[in-house]
């Protein structure tokens, strides 16, 4: 059986530029549009250090619309998961520029007390704007997808009561970041961790739902739409041990491809999901969740994602949200594979 769940990363430009209005509340209320339509859901990974500190400092006025859409989203029956740039806690905003504190980039390599104050904080911060003190984020998402090393957030988003991670594509890795996913590439299509995310924990803490992503050659990942909207996020000037740590990226042979309804074309995601169409006929019994990623950020085409959604309709798929698919996840074995 296969559900699919759609994430949204709800979010500006990870350099702190560009408009709330622009780059999120108007994307989400067309992406909201459709899923009404289709009478569907997605999970808002909604990055919670980013907003809060705008709201403080008053440096967006549309913070306010945004946050009523957040609380819209709940209202509706949208999921609101917790996303985080914990980079953003000790900005500065200087001459109409976000100054971000790179040294806080990574979440997992602060210490257990810093990781801990930061999600309750965040998790405050939601509570606050949706009005609901009873409020608990069941899903989560790390900035840049960096949950490594894992033990120390794991043990502090479990014991905040977060039950699922979605922070890893298989096979992804970021030499810069020492991001590695490529052991995770024989688990299932769920599984339970702890202390490293890679490798299936029967007594983890956490349940990890990757954002599904196939293998791809690397030529693959260079379309027309890809392209395009790497051309419409900020140039990132980088250092050349950086910009050498990206060509380390590239030169392996085989790519994660994620599916990403704002990057890939209706074709390129329709060709994804029919491969687990057929391997679903093969084994129906097999629960096969398959999450979906996007950025409101990267939301351009709304045709593709009206074109995916009818699509999955005809094939009877259900779209879900976490929270839908938390329970029959719990009655499965969680380390389940094909
Ligand atoms: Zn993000």
């Amino acid at each position: 059986m296969i559900e699919c769940i759609f994430t949204v990363d709800y979010e500006i430009y990870g350099n702190g530029n560009g408009s709330l209005r622009e780059l999120v509340y108007e994307p989400a209320e067309k992406l909201m549009a459709i899923f009404r339509k289709w009478n569907a859901r997605f999970v808002a990974f909604v990055e919670a250090a980013e907003l809060e500190i705008i709201q403080s400092s008053r440096t967006d006025s549309s913070i306010d619309l945004v946050e009523r859409q957040i609380r819209e989203f709940h209202g509706e029956g949208f999921e609101i998961g917790l996303h985080l740039h914990p980079q953003w806690y000790n900005a500065r905003y200087e001459a109409g520029q976000w100054l971000l504190d790179y040294g806080e980039y990574n979440l997992c390599r602060l210490s257990f007390d810093r990781i801990d104050q930061l999600i309750d904080r965040s998790i405050a911060y939601l509570r606050k704007v949706l009005g609901a003190p009873g409020y608990n984020p069941l899903s989560f998402r790390a900035g840049n997808w960096l949950l490594q090393p894992t033990g120390t957030a794991a043990k502090s988003l479990a014991a905040h009561g977060i039950k699922i991670d979605s922070s890893v594509f298989k096979g992804g890795r970021q030499y810069q970041h020492n991001l590695d996913y490529r052991k995770s590439r024989k688990n299932g299509y769920y599984w339970a961790f702890s202390d490293d995310v890679n490798v299936p924990d029967p007594r983890g803490i956490l349940l990890e739902i990757p954002t599904f992503a196939k293998m791809v050659p690397i030529w693959e990942l260079f379309t027309a739409k890809r392209i395009g909207l790497n051309q419409k996020s900020p140039a990132k000037t980088q250092p050349r041990h950086k910009q050498l740590a990206r060509l380390r990226d590239f030169l392996r042979l085989q790519h994660p491809m994620k599916l990403d309804f704002c990057r890939l074309t209706a074709t390129e995601m329709i060709r994804m999901f029919e491969q687990e169409i057929k391997k679903d006929r093969g084994n129906p019994a097999l629960f096969r969740p398959i999450v979906a990623i996007g950025h409101t950020k990267d939301l351009i085409d709304f045709n593709a994602v009206d074109e995916f959604l009818s699509y999955l309709q005809k094939c009877q798929i259900r779209i879900s949200t976490f929270g839908d698919i938390y329970r029959i996840i719990q009655l499965q074995n969680p380390n389940a594979r094909e």
